[in-house]
């Protein structure tokens, strides 16, 4: 798979040291802000791995739900509509909503508007990745991104590279055909 990657963007132990000192800023904000139990949102599949990292650094009560999001359809442009599956009960709770990456926006808001309409108490968004394309921002952000569509550390192109421990950009269409050729020759 790393023959796939044109370069790296974020090694894996920068993602790391990142996603934990976020992580306790957040939980040192909920005590300051007398939060003592949260429900932790985690949009599938790009936040899964970001998602489980960031709640191991929590040592305060806290509540696992999940969201299907979907607006890219495996492909490297958001169709502009998203779908929304399996909305949780979220009625008076603290909502921590954690995406992988934010682009357009449109996902954010979208669940924005319904965990506000369900009735939550409070709703902090979290993102691993920004490329600051839109002008809306999430309360919380590891890392701003160039504009280029990445994969790695629960992000996909076409089902694959969740699984890669950082994140990275694909080579291009023409390079991954040359490839898979050359695979197929060997
Ligand atoms: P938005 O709704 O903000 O346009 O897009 C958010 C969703 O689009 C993300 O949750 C992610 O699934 C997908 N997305 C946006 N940019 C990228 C990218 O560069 N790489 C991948 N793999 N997915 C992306
Ligand atoms: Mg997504």
């Amino acid at each position: 798979m790393r023959n796939d990657i044109e370069r790296v963007l974020i090694d894996e132990d920068v993602i790391q040291r990142r996603v934990e000192v976020v992580a306790k800023q957040f939980q040192q904000d909920c005590i300051d802000n007398d939060v003592h139990k949260i429900t932790v949102i985690i949009l599938l599949k790009g936040a899964l791995v970001f998602g489980a990292d960031f709640i191991r650094h929590l040592d305060m009560k806290l509540r696992i739900d999940t969201i299907h999001a979907s607006s890219y359809n495996g492909g490297k442009e958001s169709s502009g509509e998203v779908k929304l599956d399996h909305f949780p009960d979220v009625l008076n709770r603290d909502i921590l909503l954690i995406d992988d990456i934010l682009d357009t926006g449109l996902t954010i808001k979208a669940v924005r508007k319904k965990l506000s309409e369900g009735g939550a108490a409070s709703i902090t968004t979290c993102v691993l990745l920004d490329k600051r394309v839109s002008d809306s921002r999430c309360d919380i952000t590891c890392f701003d991104i160039p504009n280029e569509f990445v994969v790695g550390y629960g992000l996909d192109f076409e089902g694959h590279y969740r699984n890669l421990p950082y994140v990275g950009v694909l080579k291009s269409d023409a390079a991954m055909e040359k490839l898979r050729q050359d695979e197929l020759t060997d």
